[in-house]
């Protein structure tokens, strides 16, 4: 069991904002591999985009789907996993968590929604659109709706527009969070309940407590940064950082994307290691 868990964001943190690459982070993955430390992906992107950049990238630990909703738990962990077996849907050689709500009903429910707000979630539409608002290729478009526990959508509306919708999600068990490109309408769970999730695992499987780094640059990688020991706040495309009183011991990462990753995995691991001694 490892003696560090490192758990990411990936849009804007461990891949470019515009051009996805994560070129520039390979040497930092390379040396986690080294050290055992698992490299645990948490973002709201689907399954079938991840399990990809899983790999690309040759990751075989756990990874946390739309922002939390859905643990892919790996199969060497079937004996470890706490979660009643029963609850665990096995995919493709994957045993799945599924934490958060359904899709089909959240898409539903924002149909009834529409008279009263602007938006445009992907269930509105087409690949050629999701590409046009992402920059993704077709492919990766294609993989981005393969969504099955919540939606992302564009919003057209006030601000204020927002804090009534939010509401009116909430009396039906569902929340909206704000990440880098889209808002996420999805169940109540987030980022931060699959990573403290993940590390008592880890803790309790090795007994021992276990440094955790967070990554990330978005509303929606609050709670996970706030759930770790060291967080690394990564740049906006514009420079500026995310504000909360709750990332006071923060790092800050001096570039966007994979060339600030890099950085900022070896800032928050020197550090680890720095209070270990
Ligand atoms: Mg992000």
């Amino acid at each position: 069991m490892p003696s560090a868990a490192v758990f990411t964001d990936l849009d804007g943190t461990l891949l470019n904002h515009d051009d996805y690459s994560y070129a520039e982070a390979l040497p930092a993955i390379a040396e986690l591999r080294r050290r055992r430390i698992p490299l645990i992906l948490v973002s709201s992107k689907t399954r079938a985009e991840m399990a990809q950049l899983c790999a690309e990238l040759e990751i075989t630990d756990p990874f946390v789907c739309e922002n939390g909703s859905v643990i892919v738990v790996p199969p060497a962990w079937a004996d470890v996993y706490p979660a009643e077996r029963e609850k665990l849907v096995e995919e493709a050689g994957a045993l799945l968590d599924y934490r958060g709500a359904n899709r089909e009903r959240i898409v539903q429910l924002l149909k009834t929604m529409k008279d009263d707000f602007a938006f445009s979630g992907f269930a509105d539409m087409t690949v050629q659109d999701v590409m046009d608002c992402t920059g993704l290729s077709e492919g990766a478009a294609a993989k981005a709706m393969q969504r099955c526990a919540s939606e992302p959508l564009l919003w057209r509306d006030s601000a204020a527009a927002m804090n009534d919708f939010a509401q009116q999600l909430g009396r039906h068990g569902l929340r909206v969070l704000k990440g880098g490109r889209f808002y996420h309408v999805m169940g109540e769970c987030d980022k931060g309940d699959a990573v403290r999730y993940l590390l008592s695992i880890y803790e309790s499987h090795d007994g021992a407590k276990v440094g955790s780094v967070a990554l990330g640059d978005s509303p929606n990688d609050l709670q996970m940064l706030k759930a770790v020991d060291q967080a690394v706040v990564m740049p906006h495309p514009d420079g500026t950082y995310m504000h909360d009183d709750g990332l006071a011991g923060a790092i800050h990462a001096p570039f966007q994307g994979a060339k600030g990753w890099q950085i900022g995995v070896q800032a928050a691991l020197s550090k680890l290691d720095e209070e270990k001694q």
